[in-house]
């Protein structure tokens, strides 16, 4: 009867060397454990290494020049993610240096867009497990299938069930592209370790024919189900993570809105967790609006805001403007959501509508007559805000950019449908248009725009800029919930990291290169936040910041000695 021994690998940073139970090929095949060409002497020896590497001893430099070597040569960004993802499943403190150390060249590789079109290839380009899978015919045993995984301490949960993949639509099992990418940005953007964080993809199906008719296709070859057995299943999930994990995080991930919002209100009051494309979102775009707040000198309360897209960016978004207003000027939420118009498909989202309403729209329906076009509505409202979350390409046109103009001496235009293509209108049209007094933001990035000899720098409004440090610091106090007061302080937090030269500049998020301490600042301030609603679970530190930064992950190889057994 062979010996089957339970491997745990805790990659806590330690000054003192740590003790690894597995030795020789197992230690090298353990990406969280491997170093590859960096074992010392003393650890080739002792963990049972010497002869399975080549004789040099390299330190981590030299193994980030041969990676960045080999990254480089790629030329087609497909193969970059693969070239990634295979160091990643090797050798996770060396992928995480490369990619903390080349985050702004690496993000569009591991996350969107690219992942984006790995995920629509996921069966084609499989290499190696990584996370864990849910199906529909798990029904009954996920606690079971939790025992599986071989940490006993996760901090965050990326979830998808692959229904809305960015852009993409239904992906199924291909989805969990996303639950890995998204993680692997915690880790680098945000310090987690490695080891806690666990992506899983939860397959109920798909009803994208192409992939159930390709035999790759990895999922389960189904079309979706009812909504009674969906909701079991996610609600099997959540009893059992908690019960496998009780500290853990969960974020939920690229659903379709009919689910994402229900699922979010049935658990954001009692598990810990929160909807980054909903959450994440409106803190980004609230900051945003904030930093343009700070370049007018004015308040969220004096604005008139129109949406075009109604989904679940815009209602988001707008659920955390309303918490913003709410917070800054002591208005009811009800008076704070009269500021807004949301226009969808039909055109302005009203009360009395030709057609019943999507849940969400509900609390920003209006009173007024339906009206149609995009133009007619600012015409008829006035506003100082123009936010865009349609996915419809190049619909800020130059008419309806000057009619801003006629309501904001430097109206707010945001234009956040992603890709590029996607985009509303385009930095340089939206400062051509308004002669440099537009202030503008978008979901894909773009170029600073040169005119009438001055620069003006559009900012991104990336998710990254606040999700890691929101998980960072919801788990690192180990709060009861995620709520919109700790995202109003993510935001708030961010808005106020823009420095005077930024704002001159006219951008409104501060530099993505200092993400790290962009998450520490951000996780000390939701910490700050959970303690003083007493909904932490740990005692107050002396200094929140001092304690957000020692308790992150950093890329570097610890010592191992062999441990005694
Ligand atoms: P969604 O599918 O939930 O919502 C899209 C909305 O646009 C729907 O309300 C739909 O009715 C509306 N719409 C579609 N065609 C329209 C038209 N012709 N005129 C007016 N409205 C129209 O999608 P979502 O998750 O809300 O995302 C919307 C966009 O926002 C995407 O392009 C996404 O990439 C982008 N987004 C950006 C960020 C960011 O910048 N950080 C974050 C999330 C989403």
């Amino acid at each position: 009867m062979a010996l089957v021994k339970r491997r745990r690998y805790q990659l806590e940073s330690s000054s003192e060397p740590l003790e690894v139970i597995v030795r020789g090929l197992d230690v090298l095949n353990e990406p969280l454990l491997n170093k590859g060409t960096a074992f010392t002497e003393e650890e080739r020896d002792a963990l049972g290494l010497r002869g399975l590497v080549p004789p040099k001893v390299t330190d981590i430099d030299e193994q980030i020049t041969r990676v960045m070597e080999n990254y480089r040569r790629k030329t087609d960004p497909l193969e970059k993610f693969i070239f990634l993802t295979s160091l990643h499943d090797r050798n996770e403190t060396l992928y995480y240096k490369v990619l903390t150390e080349n985050l702004m060249e690496m993000t569009p590789i591991v996350y969107t867009p690219v992942v984006g079109a790995a995920c629509q290839q996921f069966g084609h380009i499989y290499r190696k497990n990584r996370g864990m899978y849910i199906s529909l015919h798990d029904k009954g045993r996920i606690r079971e299938m939790f025992d599986n995984w071989n940490q006993d301490e996760i901090d965050i949960i990326v979830i998808s069930d692959g229904s809305r993949i960015l852009g993409l639509g239904d992906l199924g099992a291909n989805g969990m592209g996303i639950p890995i990418g998204k993680l692997a940005l915690y880790v680098a953007g945000g310090g987690i370790y490695p080891c806690k964080t666990l992506p899983i993809l939860l397959d109920m199906g798909t009803n994208n024919q192409e992939l159930l008719d390709d035999p790759l296709y990895l999922g389960i070859h189904e079309k979706r189900g009812d909504d009674e057995e969906y909701y079991e299943i996610v609600d099997e999930f959540v009893k059992a993570a908690k019960d496998r994990w009780p500290k853990v995080l969960i974020q939920w991930e690229d659903f379709t809105n009919d689910h994402a919002f229900p699922i979010l209100s049935k658990y954001r009051e009692d598990v810990l967790c929160f909807n980054d494309d909903i959450q994440g979102t409106g803190a980004v775009a609230l900051s945003g609006l904030l930093g343009g707040m700070r370049m007018k000198n004015e308040k969220l309360a004096d604005q008139r805001i129109i949406f075009y897209g109604a989904g679940s960016a815009a209602v988001g978004i707008a659920d955390m403007i309303v918490a913003g207003i709410v917070e800054e000027s002591g208005m009811s939420e009800v008076d704070a959501r009269k500021l807004f118009w949301l226009i969808d498909s039909q055109g302005l989202v009203v009360k009395n509508g030709s057609r019943p309403l999507q849940e969400h729209k509900v609390p920003y329906a209006r009173d007024e007559e339906q009206i149609k076009g995009l133009h007619d509505v600012i015409k008829y409202v006035k506003p100082t805000i123009l936010v865009g979350v349609s996915g419809q390409g190049q619909t800020f046109t130059e008419p309806i950019v000057k009619e801003m103009l006629n309501y904001s001496d430097q109206p707010i235009i945001f234009a956040l449908s992603n890709p590029t293509t996607k985009s509303e209108c385009t930095a340089e049209q939206a400062y051509r248009w308004t002669a440099g007094k537009a202030i503008f933001a978008s979901g894909s990035p773009f170029d600073p725009v040169r005119m009438g000899g001055k620069i003006f720098v559009p900012g991104q409004g990336n998710n990254m800029f606040i999700f890691p440090g929101v998980g960072l610091g919801a788990s690192l106090c180990q709060a009861s919930k995620v709520t919109d007061a700790m995202f109003y302080m993510a935001a708030k937090t961010l808005a106020e990291m823009v420095t005077e030269e930024e704002l001159k500049l006219r951008t409104v998020y501060p530099d993505l290169r200092k993400i790290r301490s962009i998450s520490a600042t951000i996780a000390a301030a939701v910490c700050k936040m959970a303690f003083d609603e007493g909904l932490a679970g740990i005692d107050e530190p002396e200094n929140i910041l001092e304690f957000v930064e020692e308790s992150m992950f950093k890329p570097e190889y610890p010592k191992y000695v062999a441990a005694e057994l």
